[in-house]
This record gives C-alpha cells, structure tokens and sequence, in this order.
C-alpha cells in the first residue's frame, strides 16, 4: 500500500487540479494517445538509475479521461507503462 508521502501526493493533485507539481511524470498513452500523468519511474538496479535510462524504468498511467469530452476512465489506467512510452517520460 502506498507510504505516507504517497497518500499526501494524491491529495494535493486532487486540491490543485491543473497545476502539476515538481515531481509529475508524464509520457503518452498508448491507448488514447494523450500526454497523461504516470507514477514515478521505479528502477530496479541503482545503476541504472545513475545513468537515467528510462527505458529500464518501471511506472504506471495514473487516472485520466480517454478524451477531454469524454471522462470515462480510459482503460490504460493503471497498466505498466510500455518501454518505448517510458523512453519519451518526462
Ligand atoms: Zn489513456
């Protein structure tokens, strides 16, 4: 289950709305093709972490509409994120 630190990120996404704070990730859904917040990249080697290759980096998209008029939850939510999409995070 989440940390401390992790429960206090979601509630302060869900009192700012649009700002999006310092430590916000995003890439581009493979499935509705948007630019959507993910969760921190987690590596499993320190090493690789040093070098920042994102492409060995492990996240999830977290909870966004399929379409900006259509706020259904789109169905990549919380799915890993595909190498090739985590290589574009930023
Ligand atoms: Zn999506």
């Amino acid at each position: 289950m989440g940390s401390v630190r992790e429960s206090q990120r979601e509630t302060s996404l869900n009192l700012i709305g649009a700002i999006i704070p310092p430590m916000a990730w995003r890439t581009r859904c493979y499935e509705c093709g948007q630019e959507v917040p993910i969760t921190r990249p987690l590596y499993g080697k320190q090493s690789v972490l040093a070098e920042g290759d994102l492409g060995h980096a492990i996240a999830t998209y977290e909870a966004h509409p399929r379409r900006p008029a259509d706020t259904r939850s789109c169905s990549a939510v919380s799915t890993t994120v595909p190498r090739y999409q985590m290589g574009k995070a930023h």
